[in-house]
């Protein structure tokens, strides 16, 4: 399958000869388009205006010249008005919900949607395809599309208000770009509840506590608690304007947001400063309220009240995975464990109901296969606790959306949730694991999935733990029809990871910039390794040799010695090769590989104290400007270097795999320079002791200048950056 540049891979797409130059086109409008629509067509200005530095005019159509040059944005409703100029289209229109109809010709584009998330969709592909095809001319083609699946759900914590900024970014230059609609956001204690403050600050001195103690809380007699989501508002809380902006800025992206407000169980954030509503109040931090206790809802519905006002929903998740604590108090202990836990949805939801909001939970307890059959465990060191909860699946409302979670590879579990009569969606989904997606999805009563993040929301864990990756290759399922082999897909993310990596950063970096200049610096004289070595575990031989550029869009240069290929430092810190650069850089690019990998760990684990140990370092960078100043780069094992030999694609933060050649992967890492005035003098590369005995292979360096930068500075115009001291 050949990619024709949009992806999700489109429902149908025909190629037809011929060129739209779109830098002086026009965007047309029409009359009577509505408010979303115009949007839609802004944020194509926008969008080009970013990719190409001109901003296109914004017009009706009825007031542009026929031999003008224009992209038409609107929807089926508008055609009548509209149709007389682009009559050729009538035949080719789309009336499936969230579809678009995409005609490129050599006069005019027209983005045609069956609604208003249709135009936006159809924004998304043609800014994809500028993308993608690198050009400000898009090849003429027909493209006919419309999702397979009504819910495309990403599932997160609420950010730390540092990493606002991300969430923006990831909304819209992923999720937005890739046709996810739904956003299940998880709220807890992480906004400021002016009914409730000692919710916020329950939930802070549990956060900090957990933090302090590593892991999560256990129960009394080593009992096995819920997890505490201390990552949730990165252990705070964000004020409700903040919170508000979030959702705004998802709406805007047509991304419906779903806030998850954890009831039943992950209820920490609730009984953190309200112990007398606790199932198991002897806890240190119980991890329930109690289903028998009416404070229990009273403070519940407070909660869920100021939730609504400030975020309008039209759905709430209510939680209700993993009951660890159930029927422990005197009011329960006599009561069976499905209909306490059904009283509970059903008291919720009629709440819910009652003031027009959809409910969707987790369907774990429903499930026979999954947490719905208890099974208590008794280890030396630990008690896990499951109540028999599935019959209650007979005894709840019909239409809560269900979130199937741990299936991938339990079918039968499918069947069992929809037996009663419910739909459902794919909860923690990844295309990566699931069996048999096509066949299993068939269903009408499954609407669709969610891709999981149990993290921070940051850059760096998303990349590092692969959940952009995961999401980019989820997507597909949800939306496509067409599924086209990992490596295909692979490929494809490749193509755009560099530019995603700077989009997702906000960063500028120097090799993206349209007036950067590589200079490849000649390693040879300080290579200490050859390029194949028995004893360490790596054969680089089927690297090309000398000047590589055609393969890679990072030109680099290897060693052409067999003997002497490479730099290698040995797991000690007085081992160390020193590399003279001797000039002035806005950029270096490491062009690396480790000879094995290296310890890695999901980042939750590390995310309690020390997030730097969730990927290794297993050396080090140090650039030693000229005038003695010193910058240190770790390097991180899965983080910005993995090993010469690895086929995935799934983990890296700096996910630049620009070289991959007869099973040799080289990564490129940018570092970007701060002090472009300061000459480096040489970069030495630097061993460090750890976990693992892998090493860092450095293949090659290869800086980046930028002529605006170099123009101003040896002309003398542009004012330089002396301060007056050393440093
Ligand atoms: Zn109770």
């Amino acid at each position: 399958m050949s990619f024709a540049g949009i992806y999700p891979i489109p429902r149908e797409i025909v190629l037809l000869d011929g060129f739209l130059p779109i830098e002086d086109a026009t965007i047309a409008v029409s009359n009577s388009l509505p408010p979303s629509s115009i949007d839609s067509a802004r944020i194509l200005v926008e969008g080009i205006a970013e990719r190409m530095k001109s901003t296109l005019k914004l017009r009706c159509i009825s007031d542009i010249p026929c031999d003008e040059r224009f992209i038409f944005v609107g929807e089926v409703s508008d055609f009548d008005e509209v149709g007389r100029r682009i009559s050729s289209l009538a035949d080719k229109l789309v009336f499936h919900r969230e579809g678009y109809l995409l005609a490129v010709y050599d006069r005019y584009a027209a983005i045609i949607g069956a609604d208003p998330h249709g135009v936006f969709y159809g924004v998304q592909s043609l800014l994809q395809l500028i993308d993608n095809l690198g050009c400000s001319s898009i090849p003429s083609m027909i493209v006919r599309d419309w999702p397979y699946k009504p819910i495309r759900g990403f599932h997160l914590y609420l950010p730390s208000r540092d990493n606002i900024g991300f969430l923006a970014r990831f909304i819209k230059y992923f999720l937005a770009y890739y046709k996810f609609n739904t956003l299940f956001l998880e709220v807890g204690g992480g906004m400021r509840l002016d009914r409730h403050p000692e919710v916020n600050a329950g939930w802070m001195e549990l956060c900090r506590d957990v933090k302090a103690r590593g892991e999560r809380p256990k129960g009394p007699q080593n009992r096995f608690q819920d997890s505490v989501h201390h990552e949730l508002g990165g252990g705070g809380f964000l004020e409700k304007e903040e919170v508000k902006a979030i959702v705004e800025i998802a709406r805007r992206y047509h991304i419906e947001v779903v806030p998850e407000i954890q009831s039943l169980t992950h209820s920490y954030y609730l009984v953190a400063a309200h112990r007398e509503i606790a199932e198991l109040p002897e806890a240190d931090w119980p991890d329930s309220y109690c289903p028998s206790n009416p404070g229990s809802y009273k403070l519940l519905f407070d909660v869920i009240d100021e939730y609504m006002e400030a975020l309008k929903p039209r759905m709430i998740h209510i939680g209700h995975d993993e009951w660890r604590t159930a029927g422990l108090c005197s009011r329960c202990r006599s009561r069976d464990a499905a209909d306490l836990f059904a009283e509970d949805v059903t008291r919720i939801y009629e709440y819910l109901r009652s003031r027009g909001v959809g409910v969707a939970m987790w369907a774990d307890h429903l499930i026979k296969g999954h947490n719905g059959v208890g099974r208590r465990k008794v280890s030396a060191d630990l008690l896990v606790d499951t109540p028999t909860t599935w019959q209650a699946a007979e005894k709840i409302p019909r239409d809560i959306l269900m979130i199937n979670w741990g299936s991938a590879r339990s079918p039968e579990n499918d069947e069992e949730l929809a037996s009663y009569g419910f739909k459902q969606i794919y909860g923690n989904y990844s295309s990566l694991e699931f069996i048999d997606w096509p066949n299993r999805s068939r269903h009408d009563w499954i609407l669709g999935g969610e891709v999981s993040s149990w993290l921070d929301v940051n850059e760096r864990t998303f990349w590092r733990d692969g959940v952009i990756y995961n999401a980019f290759m989820s997507i597909n399922d949800f939306w496509s029809i067409h599924y086209p082999d990992r490596i295909v897909k692979d490929h494809i993310f490749s193509r755009i990871s560099r530019i995603l990596k700077a989009r997702l950063s906000g960063r500028d970096y120097p090799s993206l910039m349209g007036d950067k200049e590589f200079f490849m610096v000649d390693i040879a004289g300080y290579a200490n390794a050859p390029i194949r070595d028995e004893v360490e575990g790596y054969d680089l031989s089927h690297l090309y040799k000398g000047e590589v550029t055609e393969c890679s869009p990072i030109p680099f240069r290897v060693s052409e010695s067999r003997d002497k290929a490479v730099a290698i430092v040995d797991r000690m810190v007085d081992s160390r090769v020193s590399i003279r650069i001797g000039r002035r850089a806005n950029s270096l690019i490491f062009i690396h590989a480790s000879t094995k990998p290296g310890v890695k760990v999901y980042s939750h684990y590390a995310s309690f104290r020390c997030p730097d140990l969730a990927a290794e370092c297993i050396g080090l960078y140090e650039v030693v400007y000229e005038d003695g100043f010193r910058e240190i780069i770790p390097i991180r094992y899965g983080e910005n270097i993995a090993e010469w030999n690895n086929t995935l694609y799934d983990t890296l933060s700096d996910p630049i795999l620009d070289y991959r050649v007869d099973g040799v992967s080289l990564y490129a890492y940018e570092w970007v320079n701060p002090y472009y005035d300061k000459v480096i003098g040489s970069v030495d590369m630097i061993g460090v002791e750890g976990l693992s005995n892998t090493k860092p292979i450095l293949v090659a360096i290869t800086g980046v200048e930028l002529q605006s930068y170099r123009r101003y500075f040896e002309s003398g115009l542009g004012r330089r950056m002396h301060i007056g001291n050393r440093f």
